[in-house]
């Protein structure tokens, strides 16, 4: 990014500068390694760091320069306020940084808007025989709305998330100084699928995860795995469901024990669970790790999962009850919010993260071949 820098950015050069100096934390994470190969850190560079850090807090257990130090170094909480205004930072379109503002404010008046929307979308063209109604085999679903319709509303919605994010990574990109030939290296991409795809560096070096005491524990990543493999199935599930549509002539609701419906239940238990788990060990977690500001970010994010999940599955133990309307329609609502919010909210930790993680794994790989940059 351009321009003046931000008192967050000017923070985390100072504490770069200082940790550069002592390297104590060095096997810790990727951060430091990554910190190591730099005399000075542009903007970019420490978004990126900033983005590389999972939040573990080992480093501020371990630092001899923490408060009330006159150092005051504290790397987890300075790189996750640097991280969260990294967001608004690179949003597409800049206009609508501002949602990362009071996020869990704004999160929270769309998905009530959205679910109010389809309440009463449903209730204006459908007659109450048909809204309250049980309808059950193929195509029940689309009794109270079009296939056709679902599909225009939830494509343009999906299309136009991907569009921000990727607006949003190419700004990340750029501001790292990655070359766009770079999407052609395969090995620092597997590698950092294998890095997030286990969460490798959320374990503080080892040991695991600090939360409200000195005891570290892998509670934050057993959870988040359940949340993030949980999403993963549920996104599987709407494929499958899509192939079946469109390639196979099979329509919603499917049985019990067919591909769609199994994956579903699945991911919607790691939706439940995972997520209950990630908002009891935040409001356990030590202050001083965190920033404070994007609490309300936090759980509005996880609050959508869980809700997501919630009458997704409530939906399918209901379905061919009088229930399966109005809880369609809060369901669809739900999705709907869940669906045009992912690129203003805290679903983009998870994609920048992954950057951050192939860039992380390139340097390494071109330090290991004597490249350098
Ligand atoms: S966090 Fe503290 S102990 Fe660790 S490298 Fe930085 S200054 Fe050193
Ligand atoms: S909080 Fe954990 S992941 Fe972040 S810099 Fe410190 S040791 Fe690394």
């Amino acid at each position: 990014m351009h321009g003046t820098r931000t008192a967050i950015l000017t923070e985390t050069d100072r504490l770069m500068t200082v940790c550069n100096s002592c390297r104590y934390c060095e096997g810790l994470c990727a951060v430091f390694p990554a910190m190591e190969m730099r005399r000075a850190f542009s903007d970019g560079d420490l978004n990126y760091l900033a983005n590389l850090c999972h939040g573990c807090g080992a480093c501020y257990v371990d630092c001899q320069f923490s408060p009330p130090h006159e150092f005051n170094v504290n790397v987890p909480k300075t790189l996750a306020v640097a991280r969260n205004e990294s967001y608004a930072a690179y949003a597409w379109p800049q206009a609508l940084s501002g949602l990362f503002v009071r996020n869990g404010v704004v999160i929270s008046i769309i998905a009530a808007l959205s679910v109010a929307v389809f309440i009463f979308g449903f209730a204006a063209v459908n007659d109450r025989a048909v809204l309250y109604g049980v309808h059950t085999g193929p195509g029940a679903f689309y009794q109270l709305m079009p296939h056709s319709a679902m599909v225009a509303l939830f494509g343009a919605a999906f299309l136009y998330a991907i569009l921000a994010l990727v607006m949003g990574v190419r700004a990340f990109w750029r501001d790292i100084g990655e070359p766009v030939r770079m999407t052609t290296d395969a090995k620092s991409l597997l590698q950092a699928i294998r890095d997030a795809g286990d969460l490798r560096y959320l374990d503080g070096g080892g040991v695991g995860c600090f939360n409200e005491d000195d005891h570290p524990t892998d509670r934050r990543k057993i959870f988040h795995h359940l949340t993030f493999y949980g999403f993963a199935l549920c996104f599987a599930a709407t494929c499958v469901a899509t192939i079946y549509h469109f390639l196979l002539a099979r329509e919603a609701p499917y049985a019990w024990w067919d591909l769609p419906v199994v994956l579903g239940t699945l991911g919607g238990i790691g939706l439940l669970v995972g997520p209950i788990g990630l908002l009891l060990a935040k409001s356990r977690r030590d202050p001083v790790l965190v920033d404070p500001q994007r609490f309300g970010m936090e759980v509005a994010f996880i609050g959508m999962l869980f809700l997501t999940s919630l009458t997704g599955l409530l939906l399918l133990v209901l379905r061919e009850t009088a229930a399966m309307g109005p809880l369609l329609a809060i369901h669809i609502g739900v999705v709907f919010a869940l669906f045009i919010t992912l690129p203003y909210g805290k679903f983009v930790h998870g994609i920048y993260r992954f950057i951050a993680l192939i860039r992380y794994a390139r340097e390494r790989q071109m330090m290991a071949s004597g490249a350098g940059e």
